[in-house]
């Protein structure tokens, strides 16, 4: 089944049962200074669950584009996290509770006029002291006791306000993923033999300022299930990035860079990276997010960066992402019409950026060839961390491609010194202040993402007219 058609099934299930079909909405929030993506089905309507709005229809359903940095560092390691996904959803603002989403999900997972899932291989988690739920699946889907698992993490609390506990459903891929016998595999273990597909959150309680939890006079359902994930077991395949959402672009990228696909893993890691960051990248500049230093457009600088470095690894030292900017219009544009339309502005916005980061390559590199030179003949075979750091802070050049270069020349590089001139900065303050806060609402994901080898010059954010 094609992605395109498991998510027109969802809308369709949902919209028989009598819910309000919602588009997308865009990546960047609407009237909503907390967060700095779209990170869930239900982020765009939280003014409908917080009770500001009252929607026309208590229940909705849409299939929404997320943006979650915080699983970058899954991305190519897991088969499951992307930092762009799509996440199809289903809500109730004070109708329909427990009962019938729990009916209603099981319906849409194992009919056959659905999404057909054989039903022995479905498991879920439920909030150890959320008997109803244990009795729902128990009682009246008639899920075995033993494929109940019991997970004290199933709450989803952000602190003040709206709460309550959750279920998740996960499909078991078989013993190809893993060994029974290891609780890793069992669901929400490390392992990824039970791939989490679904979860619904019962807003059952407030959370209130002094810490205790009221019940909520209404109570709303919100659920979430990620297509991506859906597309792999329903396509057989090994991962999300061997879906119909994925391969294109990988194929595309392969074709570029003169490699094959599953051959190597380090290879097979960096198509991965490449094929989701462009996602991520052609999304968020279809929403007008532009690269820059500041906020959304600085991370979107950053996953550039990242793509433009992996591209490296694969041997690719010219502009090359921005080709695929089509190839993600052809798989998306059924669902998203804006990253057809708007294609030559992301295409220009992309390439624009990447030869801006391609310069600061270069210059850094003359830079560092210098640097080598005069520690060589001071007889020294360490790069100083302050020089590393200057290459970093002053030219944008990231410290792991300094350590390369310099083990290139039998050299190393002081990491120490490099980190210690880091912190200084970070002493500094240098006005980042605004985005490291704007960062920690989003429940700290990108304040978690560290990776100090990343990096960002100095340069000014790109303005539409400087876009060639
Ligand atoms: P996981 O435990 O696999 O990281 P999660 O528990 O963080 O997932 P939820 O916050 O429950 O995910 O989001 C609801 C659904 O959205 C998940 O069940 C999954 O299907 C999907 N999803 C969540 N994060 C991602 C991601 N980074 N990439 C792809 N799909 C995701
Ligand atoms: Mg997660
Ligand atoms: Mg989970
Ligand atoms: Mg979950």
């Amino acid at each position: 089944m094609k992605a395109s058609e498991i998510r027109a099934k969802w809308l369709q299930f949902f919209e028989e049962k009598g819910h309000k079909i919602e588009p997308s909405a865009s990546l960047v929030p609407h009237n909503d200074p907390s967060l700095l993506w779209i990170n869930a089905g239900m982020a765009p309507l939280k003014s409908y669950f917080d009770g500001r709005v009252i929607p026309e229809n208590p229940r909705i359903a849409n299939s929404q584009k997320c943006i979650r940095t915080n699983d970058i560092e899954n991305v190519g390691k897991t088969r499951r996290h992307h930092t762009f996904f799509e996440m199809m959803g289903n809500f109730s603002i004070g109708d329909y509770f427990k009962e019938e989403v729990i009916t209603w999900a099981w319906e849409f997972l194992t009919d056959k006029k659905w999404i057909g899932f054989d039903p022995e291989r479905l498991s879920v988690t439920v909030y150890p002291e959320d008997e109803e739920a244990f009795r729902f699946w128990n009682e009246k889907i008639g899920l075995p006791a033993e494929r109940i698992y019991k997970l004290e993490e199933n709450f989803w609390d952000i602190g003040e306000g709206p709460c309550g506990p959750c279920t998740e459903i996960f499909y078991d891929r078989g013993d190809k993923y893993g060994d029974l016998t290891d609780p890793e595999c069992w669901p929400g273990g490390e392992n990824e033999r039970f791939l989490e597909v679904w979860n619904l959150v019962f807003s059952q309680f407030n959370h209130n300022k002094d810490g205790s939890y009221t019940p909520l006079p209404s109570k709303n359902i919100d659920t979430g299930a990620g297509l991506e994930r859906f597309a792999s077991i329903l396509q057989d395949v090994d991962s999300n990035f061997d879906t119909d959402l994925f391969r294109p672009i990988i194929d595309r990228t392969c074709e570029i860079a003169g490699v094959t696909y599953k051959t190597n893993e380090e290879q097979d890691i960096a198509l991965k990276v490449i094929a989701d960051h462009v996602r991520t990248v052609v999304f968020s500049v279809g929403d007008g997010v532009m690269p820059s230093n500041e906020g959304r457009g600085y991370i979107i600088r950053r996953l550039l960066r990242r793509a433009v470095r992996y591209g490296k690894k694969l041997g690719v030292d010219r502009p090359f992402l921005y080709e695929l900017t089509s190839v993600v219009g052809d798989v998306m544009g059924v669902y998203y019409s804006e990253v057809v339309e708007k294609r030559e502005f992301i295409e220009r916005v992309i390439r624009t950026e990447e030869e801006r980061f391609h310069e600061t390559l270069s210059d850094g590199l003359s830079m560092l060839s210098e640097i080598v030179t005069s520690a060589q003949s001071a007889g020294s075979s360490e790069i100083q961390g302050v020089d590393a750091f200057r290459l970093y802070d002053t030219y944008g050049f990231p410290f792991d491609l300094t350590e390369d270069f310099a083990a290139e020349h039998n050299m190393t590089v002081d990491r120490a010194g490099f980190d210690a001139e880091m912190e200084l900065q970070r002493e500094r303050g240098r006005g980042g202040r605004r985005e490291t806060e704007s960062m920690k609402v989003q429940g700290g994901p990108l304040s978690d993402y560290t990776d100090k080898s990343e990096f960002v010059g100095y340069t000014d954010p790109i303005t539409e007219s400087q876009i060639k």
